[in-house]
């Protein structure tokens, strides 16, 4: 299988290049350059398959230049019995004609560690099959779940460093905590003196700075990123797509070939892509759903063809959704069109206006996979409040999200398939919003001590990850003005391992 750019570059790479590289020389996204189809009798025959031999049946139709073993080793390093509480991994909880497709029992908690254990193992693995022999350093800026998912990764991976940059007052007290604990020799932890925006400047100028690229290479050393736009991540989450859909045929809940749904919370479009890929493939999958919070740029988009960025952010109780620039919504469109030039076209005026038209026809095309709405604060709080009492379910902010956006595309269309909605966090991870949707006093409690009371209501128990973090030491204090941030990156590259 081989790769090319979404905006046009012809030179074709194959999987282990497009993952170390990343993004495409102009810009654009890897994308592959056919799509793999599948039969009824290829995803039945997951069934009495365990998730790290569904995901090697997965990865191995788009990551061809890797070995079955190579693939394998990747697959049990990431997806390995002691970095997961759920013997399923991806396990779903039923309701009736609904279920809930639960993306974090990972070690950090949210769907990211479904790509994120496992897109370091094909990093270092390409890093082999190329000949690479310099050290990579990941840089990470994060706004919470994505510094710490990244972390725990990339942990003591060889040939691999990872620097996490966090603006100081900008994240969870668990999501820093999560990220101050983190152990292992080859990881850094920095605070920003700045908001996400300037972490996420910072991160950019480094990347774009060719002096600071010049002492690195001298120190054999090469920069890379591991945020969502890269192809290693992607591919992981097709996995559990067809992961589902066989649970559901195993329980007898659909039939074979039945057609299903799916709801996805979204942020940069990342995680219904997979969704989209599942289908294209020939998952039967009727409709995706694309849930948004207030920052609703795509629910727009879904309904009249035009992308308009230029609104206002808003702070919302589904952070890691609170974005306004969908970057792998670029892949979907060019898998629609075929066409990298108009692509290119898309993004230059989104760059320049912060606005593009794709018109009526394609919006139609695309109107015949996806549907789109949104749920505000007030209605993501009555959710959880509905799935507590109706199902006795905790749902975190981003799956109620989903959860009413769901009801919300029953109601208006009738439909009644099987729908799965995708949870994408512990409601541990966002305790005070969930303790506040259900009414529980909150006020006085520190952080874990809002774990604990979470606890004494939910059925289910607190991650350990999240549940140890309270008597793990801090190791890392460091803090810095953004404009530093590459002083840093030099002193951490220069450090030896310890
Ligand atoms: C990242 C994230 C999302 C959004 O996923 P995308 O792939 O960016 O659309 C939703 N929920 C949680 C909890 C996340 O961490």
């Amino acid at each position: 299988m081989q790769y090319k750019s979404t905006r046009g570059d012809v030179l074709l790479m194959n999987s282990a290049e497009a993952i170390v590289k990343g993004l495409a020389s102009d810009g654009g996204l890897f994308v592959p350059a056919t799509m793999p189809h599948v039969t009824m009798d290829f995803i039945e025959s997951f069934i009495p398959l365990c998730y790290e031999e569904r995901a090697c049946k997965v990865l191995e139709l788009f990551l061809t230049d890797y070995t079955a073993a190579e693939l394998s080793d990747c697959v049990s390093r990431a997806y390995g019995r002691e970095n997961f509480d759920a013997a399923k991994r991806a396990p779903l909880a039923r309701f009736g004609d609904m279920s809930v497709l639960e993306l974090w029992h990972g070690p950090t908690s949210a769907f990211k560690d479904m790509a994120l254990q496992l897109l370091p193992q094909l990093m270092v693995t390409a890093l082999k099959k190329l000949g690479e022999k310099a050290t990579i350093l990941i840089l990470v800026a994060t706004s919470g779940d994505t510094g710490k998912a990244a972390l725990e990764g990339f942990c003591d991976v060889e040939q691999t460093k990872i620097m996490v940059f966090y603006p100081e007052n900008g994240v969870s007290k668990i999501q820093q905590a999560q990220m101050r604990t983190q152990e292992g020799k080859n990881v850094d932890v920095t605070a920003i003196r700045g908001n996400f925006d300037d972490a996420q400047r910072g991160v950019k100028a480094i990347f774009s700075d060719t002096a600071l690229g010049a002492e690195l290479a001298q120190r054999d050393v090469k920069l890379s990123s591991a945020n969502s736009i890269n192809w290693g991540r992607l591919v992981p989450q097709i996995v559990y797509y067809f992961s589902a859909y066989a649970d559901l045929l195993d329980e007898g809940c659909i039939t074979h070939g039945e057609i299903i749904d799916f709801t996805v919370p979204t942020g940069n479009f990342g995680d219904i892509l997979a969704g989209y890929y599942a289908k294209e493939m020939g998952l039967p999958i009727h409709k995706l759903i694309c849930a948004s919070n207030s920052n609703n740029v795509l629910t727009d988009f879904l309904r009249t063809g035009v992308y308009d960025c230029k609104r206002d952010f808003v702070k919302t109780i589904s952070p890691s959704m609170d974005i306004l620039i969908s970057s792998n919504l670029e892949r979907l469109l060019y898998h629609v069109t075929n066409d990298a030039e108009k692509v290119a076209s898309w993004m230059e005026k989104l760059q320049k206006a912060g606005r593009y038209d794709i018109g009526a026809t394609l919006l139609k095309t695309i109107q015949e996979t996806f549907w789109a709405d949104w749920a505000n604060d007030i209605e993501t709080e009555k959710m959880i409040e509905k799935a507590y009492e109706e199902q006795h379910y905790v749902p975190d902010t981003h799956t109620a999200v989903a959860w009413k956006v769901a009801n919300a595309y029953r109601a208006a269309t009738g439909d009644t398939h099987h729908m799965v909605i995708v949870s994408t966090a512990s409601p541990y991870k966002f305790s005070k919003s969930v303790l506040d949707a259900l009414h529980v006093d909150v006020s006085g409690l520190d952080a874990f001590a809002m774990l604990e009371k979470l606890e004494q209501i939910n059925p289910v128990a607190t991650p350990k990850g999240l549940a140890s973090l309270q008597s793990k030491p801090v190791l890392h204090h460091a803090a810095c003005d953004y404009e530093r941030m590459g002083d840093c990156v030099l002193s951490f590259a220069s450090g030896k391992d310890s």
